[in-house]
């Protein structure tokens, strides 16, 4: 399929944390969406710009084929799809725009309360449950630690009780999971927050003219927040 090259596509998450606020911010920039639920794609009423609708963790890849211009995506999915790539061998390029002020988190891992837990040594021979195993496997191997995972997309924090793993790296905000699972947060691993890229080969003069309008935007949005 050949889409226009005056047309920007932009990937956001289509329902989620992210969603919102990136929603949000697009408008903030005077790009006005009038979005259908079933539908991926909506064009803006006022600007030569696309929006694609879909899970976060098709983002990275969406842009780092070029499929898409643009794209919102939490640092943590970012970072983990990059790992990934790199490791299988498929091209991970991106271009880093800004750094966002929402979707912050941390990835952290978590042990059952009852547990001694003394330091990130414990963990070596141990299986830890998580759903990102290429953040996880980096850290553990800067630590020295050898331990194993689990790969989950959903549920890791009750991981520990199901007698699937013996702890959890999983993403926290207030922590107020964790605790209802009778977990304690031990080390955070990575702190992330959402950031815009950009797509690794270069774009038209039509759209990196776009570009070049909305940065400028985002940034007097960040401004005014701080
Ligand atoms: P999708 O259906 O698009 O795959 P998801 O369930 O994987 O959605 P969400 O839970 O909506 O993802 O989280 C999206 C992103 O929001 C996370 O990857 C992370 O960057 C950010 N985030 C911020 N706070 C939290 C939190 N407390 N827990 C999980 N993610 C958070
Ligand atoms: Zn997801």
């Amino acid at each position: 399929v050949e889409k226009s090259s005056k047309r920007l596509t932009i990937a956001i998450q289509k329902s989620g944390r992210l969603s919102k606020e990136s929603m949000k911010l697009l408008e903030a920039c005077g790009y006005k969406f009038s979005l259908h639920e079933a539908r991926l794609l909506a064009h803006s009423s006022n600007q030569p710009v696309d929006l694609l609708r879909v899970r976060d963790d098709d983002i990275p890849g969406l842009v780092m084929d070029g499929v898409v211009d643009i794209g919102i995506i939490g640092q943590n999915v970012l970072e983990e799809v990059r790992l990934e790539r790199a490791a299988t061998q498929v091209n991970n390029d991106f271009s880093a725009l800004r750094s966002l002020d929402f979707g912050g988190c941390r990835l952290s891992l978590a042990v059952p309360k009852e547990d001694d837990y003394q330091g990130v040594q414990d963990l070596n021979g141990k299986r830890i449950a998580t759903t990102y195993p290429y953040l996880l496997q980096d850290y553990l191997r800067r630590q020295g630690v050898n331990a194993s995972t689990a790969i989950l997309t959903g549920s890791v924090e009750v991981a520990p009780r199901a007698g699937l793993a013996d702890a959890v790296c999983d993403l926290v905000s207030t922590g107020a999971t964790l605790e209802a699972n009778g977990l304690v947060e031990k080390e955070i691993i990575f702190t992330s927050t959402a950031q815009l890229i950009q797509r690794p080969e270069p774009l038209s003069a039509e759209k990196q003219a776009i570009v070049d309008q909305l940065l400028p935007r985002i940034d007097g949005v960040l401004m005014a927040k701080e």
